[in-house]
């Protein structure tokens, strides 16, 4: 007999910034004795996850599948990669389909067939996974909702020569100088804060092909949950509901769903670094991270190691081993360590959620992915933005410009070096000025919205999380 609950499929972009919000969802999902989970991971990733895995409460039963593919995204995605990226997501494409459908087959001849399919937006080819079966898909954004809206106009975009253009990419001049000021629900934006991606010149064609593609498949999904909140992005939210209907959603910030604030790693995570915060004074560390994929090349990495040590803060800093292009073990940076071995603190993956919630947090110099964004918000944490690729660019405009919660510097990381001297005085706004003050009071203004939209009682995103949920069951109901 066919199973009796709701079986969801969920399928998450192979890389930590998908993951961890995916799990949270999950997590979430798992609450309720009426559904069922199956997480699938590709081949590339599978055994990098399962050495990781240690289920998180309420997540012991989650069921743990791989479907074959054997590439890896490409370390340091930038601009200067996009034509990769593309690559990788015409060979997902391509690909994928095949083993996943066999999976879904398998598990409906095992008597517990999926239900439906929650996949992140880049996965677009889902859908049609999806529509083989008959069942819904639901897309976790897990953006921004301004993102969301950009992408939504991609058809305006290119139509105006904005996007991929025709001419070649955009000289550093036009880029700061064109305004986009039709995207609905999105203050206007340079050029320049357009995401890389939709930039790029390099593998133009097929990112295209792909972009515009995706732009009509998010109108066929059943659900858009995006992992933001109603009050930081309102108009946005508005806009694009009034353009998908009400299954458009807030539903973040995810990560506040779980009071543990442990996220699932694909690395080990150094606890020590909680140790060493518990010795420093309330709001004096910076703590810096370039997410899961960002690079430096090795002298913007001396730049930041100079800056750190003038600044004289007390430092917590997230080194990979691959963040550094062409390795840091070198000894100038040995010599670093052993000057600042009483100023700052050096991990190679931190256990980030309580990182930022640790009251001896003062800023944190972020790459800008959104997951770090968020988090860094909801925890009333001001940021120093460090742009790289994909839509981070983008994200640091709002923390910027929209939200007045952080500052940037002259140039990005990916068009030359920023220099010592405009790090410390970034570092010094933000932590020590007046204008860091007001930065500050800001972003604490929005961690109390961001935990208001996660109310249990009565949040937007957890109202809008939990009506997903039933509409899922009754939909089981009907089948
Ligand atoms: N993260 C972490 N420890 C680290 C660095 C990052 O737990 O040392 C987590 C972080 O909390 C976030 C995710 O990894 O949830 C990174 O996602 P984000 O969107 O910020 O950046 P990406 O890695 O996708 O570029």
């Amino acid at each position: 007999m066919a199973s009796r609950k709701v079986h969801v499929l969920a399928f998450p972009a192979p890389a930590q910034g998908h993951i961890s919000p995916m799990i949270h969802l999950c997590k979430f999902i798992a609450q309720d004795p009426s559904f069922t989970i199956s997480w699938v991971n590709i081949d590339s990733l599978h055994d990098e996850f399962v050495k990781h895995w240690v289920a998180p409460a309420g997540l012991e039963a989650l069921r743990l599948h791989s479907i074959p593919f054997s590439w890896k995204l490409p370390r340091g995605v930038d601009a200067n990669v996009a034509g990769n990226v593309g690559d990788w997501f015409t060979a997902a494409a391509r690909e994928l389909p095949g083993g996943l459908e066999d999976l879904i087959r398998k598990l409906g001849e095992e008597g517990d067939p999926v239900s439906c399919i929650v996949s992140d937006y880049i996965c677009d080819w889902t859908q049609d996974v999806a529509a083989v079966f008959g069942i819904p898909r639901i897309i976790l954004w897990s953006g921004n909702a301004a993102w969301t809206s950009l992408e939504y106009h991609i058809p305006e975009l290119l139509e105006k020569d904005h996007i991929f253009p025709s001419r070649g990419k955009a000289s550093p001049d036009e880029a700061n100088s064109v305004i986009i000021d039709y995207v609905r629900g999105v203050k206007p934006l340079r050029l320049a804060d357009v995401p890389d991606y939709l930039l790029a010149s390099e593998g133009r064609e097929v990112l295209k092909e792909l972009a515009i593609k995706r732009s009509f498949v998010v109108k066929r999904a059943r659900w858009v949950l995006v992992n933001s909140f109603y009050d930081l992005e309102a108009p946005t939210f508005d806009f694009m509901a009034s353009e998908l209907g009400p299954r458009f959603i807030p539903a973040g910030p995810l990560f506040l769903l779980d009071d543990s604030r442990k996220n699932v790693v694909l690395r080990p995570e150094n606890e020590d670094c909680l140790r060493w915060m518990d010795e420093q004074e309330p709001g004096s560390v910076l703590y810096i991270s370039f997410g899961s994929v960002a690079v430096l090349s090795e002298e913007q990495f001396e730049e930041l190691t100079g800056a750190l040590e003038a600044s004289k803060k007390p430092f917590l800093w997230v080194i990979r081993p691959e963040l550094v292009v062409g390795g840091h073990s070198n000894e100038s940076y040995n010599r670093f360590c052993e000057r600042t071995k009483n100023q700052g603190f050096i991990v190679s993956w931190a256990p980030q959620l309580r990182v930022l919630a640790h009251p001896s947090m003062g800023a944190f110099l972020t790459h800008c992915g959104w997951n770090s964004i968020q988090e860094s918000i909801a925890n009333g944490i001001p940021m120093l933005g460090w742009p790289y690729g994909g839509e981070q660019n983008t994200n640091c405009k709002f923390i910027v410009e929209d939200w007045k919660i952080g500052v940037r510097f002259s140039k990005r990381v990916v068009q030359g070096l920023i220099e010592r001297g405009e790090i410390e005085a970034g570092i010094r706004k933000v932590m020590d000025s007046e204008e860091g003050k007001k930065m500050k009071e800001r972003v604490e203004n929005l961690k109390i919205l961001a935990r208001k939209a996660m109310d249990k009682e009565n949040g937007k995103s957890f109202r809008g999380l939990q009506g997903w949920l039933e509409d899922l069951k009754a939909m089981k109901l009907d089948r």
